[in-house]
């Protein structure tokens, strides 16, 4: 049995939820469907949640919501009455919404997940009713029924454990009768209160729903084709997808802001060992990217390469620092002490680099960490310099192969981009180098011509 997610765009208007049920209805195995809320239909457009948000947050703020109500009333409508889908839907949309956002606010967070979900709520609900109108069995399932229990941190609520097994006894039996719709993002707290994910959160549930009924794949449907092997806004000459990869592979490319979806959201069904299949509801004929534990490999082959400006460098030097016992640990305990996470330390015999998200590493912090260092650690030279940018090579491929980096470096090299760190992760399976943002572009351009422009 497989589980299918579709995000937002593939259910923003009557037309793509047509091609869902085409998709869906192809497959006697796809038996458990998860929707987002509709997402935009066009670059300009809104997406049903930002809606809700926007609604949610007028009320708290005490301003008047009407235009905003009817704004998501008609958006719904629309999709009715291109679908000629009973009235009573939108009676419904219209009540609930009225009747939440009337409830006593209470706890602002989970006033605003109860708002929040509600997109995800009609939106299961209206694909149900598009299926049976199209005579094939489908119900929607309230997660609350269906023993979505979540942790009570609301906007970025957890899965409770208990749920897998309660998932598994109330869906396995719904799912053998009827296609199954439901909504994702949202659950319920043990005291019955809605909670929500964090933003992007639906393909968190689909990942739960396919490890809880151990399903033979959870099929991601968005709105490209496969996952690119580097980030086309960078890159616009790239034309090929990834066909496979591995969990650990997605999981080091999505670190640096690889356009995959975040790895985190899919750790239930990288846990179960369900292999996940990124697919495109605008062509579902093409098999998409399958993300599985273990792939066959050829030696040497890079799967993809991600690229993320952003980052700065603290650079501490100090002669005889190798003599000192607990140098790296004080110098980081500072950092823990501010709150503030480090990526990377790479370290020479008298000198330690911290690299940084620079977002983070924000004054009053940033000075109070520099002088502390020059202070307590008695360096003799801290210094802190943005502007840098991480490019991550990626493979399984490379493990058995001498020469990957040479290659790397050569073009690099080739292209005048000084590198100005290196670091190979223990896994062998990725590379990483620093180089100024300012040439991110080039060596992205470079390296896609040395690792893929010559495969097609
Ligand atoms: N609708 C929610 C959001 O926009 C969740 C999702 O689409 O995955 O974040």
């Amino acid at each position: 049995m497989k589980v299918c997610k579709f995000g937002g765009s593939s259910v923003s208007d009557a037309g793509q939820i047509l091609k869902v049920v085409d998709i869906i209805t192809g497959d006697p195995a796809r038996r458990l469907v998860v929707v987002s809320a509709p997402g935009k239909r066009f670059k300009s457009d809104e997406k049903v949640t930002d809606m809700l948000i926007c609604c949610a947050q007028r009320v708290l703020d005490g301003e008047s919501v009407a235009d905003d109500i009817a704004a998501v009333v008609d958006r719904f409508e629309l999709i009715r009455a291109d679908l000629d889908l009973d009235r009573k839907l939108v009676d419904h949309v219209k009540e609930e919404l009225l009747r939440r956002l009337d409830a006593p606010v209470g706890n602002k967070a989970g006033f605003m997940d109860s708002i929040k979900a509600l997109g995800e709520e009609f939106s299961a609900r209206f694909c149900a009713a598009v299926f049976e109108k199209r005579g094939f069995p489908a119900r929607y399932v309230d997660p609350k029924d269906a023993g979505m229990l979540l942790s009570s941190e609301f906007g970025n609520a957890r899965l409770l454990k208990e749920s897998y097994e309660l998932l598994r006894e109330h869906l396995e039996p719904l799912c053998a009768e009827s296609i199954v719709i439901f909504p994702g993002f949202f659950g319920y707290t043990r005291d019955g209160a809605v909670a929500t994910f964090p933003r992007g959160g639906s393909d968190i549930t689909g990942a739960i729903l396919a490890a809880a009924l151990k399903a033979e794949v959870y099929e991601n449907f968005t709105d490209m084709n496969s996952v690119c092997p580097i980030d086309p806004r960078i890159v616009p000459e790239v034309n090929c997808g990834i066909s496979a990869m591995t969990y650990r592979e997605m999981r080091e490319l999505s670190y640096s802001g690889f356009g995959i979806f975040h790895d985190e959201a899919v750790m239930p069904a990288v846990k179960a060992e369900v292999p996940i299949n990124i697919r495109n509801t605008n062509n579902p004929d093409d098999p998409g990217t399958m993300i599985v534990p273990t792939r066959k490999t050829i030696p040497g082959r890079v799967i993809g390469i991600a690229t993320s400006p952003g980052f700065g460098t603290l650079f501490v030097s100090k002669y005889l620092m190798n003599r000192e016992v607990g140098f790296v640990a004080r110098l980081l305990s500072m950092f823990a002490e501010e709150g503030i996470s480090f990526e990377l330390i790479p370290a020479g015999i008298d000198d330690v680099s911290v690299i940084v998200r620079d977002k983070f590493f924000q004054e009053p912090a940033r000075s109070k960490i520099i002088a502390r260092v020059k202070k307590e650690l008695e360096a003799d030279e801290v210094t802190y310099e943005p502007g840098l940018a991480i490019i991550m090579v990626v493979g399984e491929g490379m493990r058995t192969t001498v020469g990957s980096c040479l290659r790397v470096v050569k073009t690099l090299t080739g292209t005048n981009i000084n590198i100005e760190m290196m670091n190979q992760g223990a896994s062998e399976i990725s590379m990483m180098f620093g180089v100024r943002e300012n040439r991110l572009a080039d060596a992205a351009r470079a390296l896609y011509k040395e690792f893929f422009e010559e495969r097609k």
